[in-house]
């Protein structure tokens, strides 16, 4: 016997949002084998946890993947950072915490596509039996959960300003962005417990470390999906320099997230065959769609200096306030240390075309130049812009037959005249909220756009030359019906037995808002659809 060579029922690649909640569920009857493969290590640095930590991942070597984009046409050939967590936890530990579902009609177009199942009403459960929301359970959110939604520890007076200022400006006050409707605005919920990260490392891998059925190896980078004809039957990874394999009776399951998930498939021969024969790849299926239909949230970012020093930027630098903060961060879980990257901010149309809002404004407490840049020496906030549903589509692949080579990442933001539209209107919206009494008395000053750009042309340029990421790649193993999908309803690469994809890129169209809940909800559907098909496959025991 080979001792390089172990098998289980499923074997899971990636310990991320999505990776972790499909190993707690896949492993909690004791019936399973699993096995959980992660590129990354232990999520055991302290800067994890603490929600203002989420500054000090963005360079991070050790739990970040670093990707950056091909330069984007459309962004003056810019070429924009795409950071992935990796480590156990993945993107979950080291993203901004904002709890967002997005909106109920997301879903009813995903089943309008074609999904059954996945219409607003079918995924409802699995959002409340993931959470575990500080404000009690109702019709919308549930308790009990593994994943802890909580409320921001304190109100801040320029989140408030902001909030009055977008009421002033004609918008409601929304207290739940996760509630009947999205539209308004208000506080967001972070996904924390008592100040701290509520990673799925946190809230589902740790209650599940414990089970014998369950193997977690860090530092383990799948290389290649090993096939039996067209059935997956397990993994080749390595580790530690050694080259392993580990056998899958049942499944292999993907969720690498949307960059990763389509470069392992592409790896392994599925994908476009143009890409993969010039590298060599024997071709197992032509599958053009593996890695098309890229969609991201591209953000625009407005810069204020602030009237008065009480914004973020005055803490961190100061010797006396950053003493203050972490002494109130230790003793009470509050203050600035226990908020991640938005503190406030909405939902909004910005015409009356719109049916639902097609914008998301995140208010910061803090400003500096660009994403992961020092903070400024004066007082200062930002507010971002972001269209919801970009018609944009770009593409991920592989550049090389090595799997330790980054795939080529190429969103095309703001390729589509629509997007262009949106995102201006939106720039538009935002300076109409900032312009309003409330928010008027804490500005001294426009720094970013120029006051005097107000042109539908200036604002565009401002996007092109400033837009980045809001880091939410999605749709590179699209879920549908149609020959161009990737993954059918229940998640199973079409053609194949034995492989499934579940995490962020079988999404048919980006949610409209942020996307880890989304992501957890869609793991924890997958996993009862995995279990129901073991169910149904596993031999009726004979009655005497
Ligand atoms: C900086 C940042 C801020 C964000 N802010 C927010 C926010 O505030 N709110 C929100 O809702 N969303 C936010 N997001 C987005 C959200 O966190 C992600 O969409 C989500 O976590 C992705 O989940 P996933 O399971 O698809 O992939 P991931 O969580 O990225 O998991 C993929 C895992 O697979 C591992 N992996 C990849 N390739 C291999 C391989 N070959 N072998 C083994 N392991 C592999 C990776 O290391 C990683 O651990 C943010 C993301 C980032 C990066």
């Amino acid at each position: 016997m080979n001792s390089n060579i172990d098998t289980f029922d499923y074997i899971i690649v990636g310990a991320g949002s999505a990776g972790c909640v499909l190993a707690n569920r896949l492993t909690a009857s004791g019936r399973h084998r699993v096995l959980l493969l992660e590129a990354g290590g232990r999520d055991r640095n302290v800067w994890i946890h603490i929600p203002l930590g989420y500054g000090k991942l963005f360079a991070s070597k050790t739990f970040n993947w670093l990707y950056t984009s091909e330069p984007e046409p459309e962004l003056d050939n810019r070429q924009i950072i795409q950071p992935r967590g990796k480590v156990l936890g993945g993107s979950s530990s080291i993203n901004g915490l904002l709890y967002i579902r997005g909106q109920h009609a997301d879903f009813d177009h995903w089943r309008q596509l074609g999904n059954a199942g996945w219409s607003f009403a079918d995924v409802l459960p699995y959002f409340r039996r993931a959470e575990h929301q500080q404000r009690g359970a109702d019709a919308l959110h549930g308790v009990g959960g593994p994943l802890a939604v909580s409320d921001v520890s304190e109100p801040h007076p320029l989140c408030e300003a902001f909030i009055e200022a977008a009421q002033q400006a004609g918008f409601p006050r929304n207290d739940d962005f996760n509630g009947p409707a999205q539209e308004g605005a208000g506080y967001f919920q972070l996904t924390a417990r008592n100040g701290r990260r509520w990673s799925t490392a946190r809230g589902y891998l740790r209650q599940a470390r414990g089970r014998a059925n369950l193997a977690v190896v860090t530092d383990a980078l799948t290389t290649k999906i090993l096939f039996s004809g067209r059935r997956a039957v397990g993994v080749e990874y390595r580790r530690g320099g050694a080259t392993r394999i580990a056998c899958a009776s049942s499944e292999v399951i993907l969720a690498a997230g949307a960059f990763n998930s389509p470069q392992l498939l592409q790896l392994s021969g599925v994908g476009p065959a143009h890409l993969l024969q010039p590298l060599g790849i024997p071709v197992i299926a032509d599958m053009p769609s593996v890695g098309a239909d890229l969609q991201d949230h591209l953000q625009v970012r407005m810069q204020y200096r602030c009237t008065l020093p009480i914004t973020m930027n005055d803490v961190i630098n100061s010797w006396r306030h950053r003493t203050h903060a972490g002494l109130r961060y230790a003793l009470f879980r509050k203050g600035l240390l226990s908020v991640g990257a938005g503190y406030a901010g909405g939902f909004f149309r910005t015409s009356a075309m719109a049916a639902t809002p097609d914008v998301q404004v995140i208010f910061i407490i803090f400003s500096a130049d660009s994403v992961g840049a020092a903070l400024h020496p004066f007082p200062g906030f930002i507010a971002t812009v972001c269209q919801l549903r970009p018609q944009s589509r770009g593409f991920v692949h592989i550049r090389s037959a090595d799997p330790a080579v980054p795939p080529k990442i190429q969103p095309r933001y703001l390729s589509s005249p629509f997007d262009q539209d949106t995102t201006v209107a939106g720039l538009k919206l935002l300076r109409r909220i900032m312009d309003q009494p409330a928010m008027r008395t804490y500005i001294a000053e426009q720094r970013a756009p120029d006051p005097r750009l107000t042109s539908d042309a200036d604002l565009l340029a401002f996007a092109r030359a400033t837009g980045t990421t809001v880091f939410h790649p999605t749709s590179t193993c699209r879920m549908g019906s149609d020959a161009g999908a990737v993954v059918d309803e229940r998640l199973r690469v079409r053609g194949f037995t034995g492989l499934r994809v579940v995490d962020g890129s079988i999404m048919p169209t980006v949610v409209s808002g942020n996307t880890n809940a989304a992501i957890v909800m869609i793991a924890e559907k997958g996993a009862d659809m995995i279990l129901q098909d073991a169910a149904a496959q596993a031999p009726v025991a004979l009655s005497a």
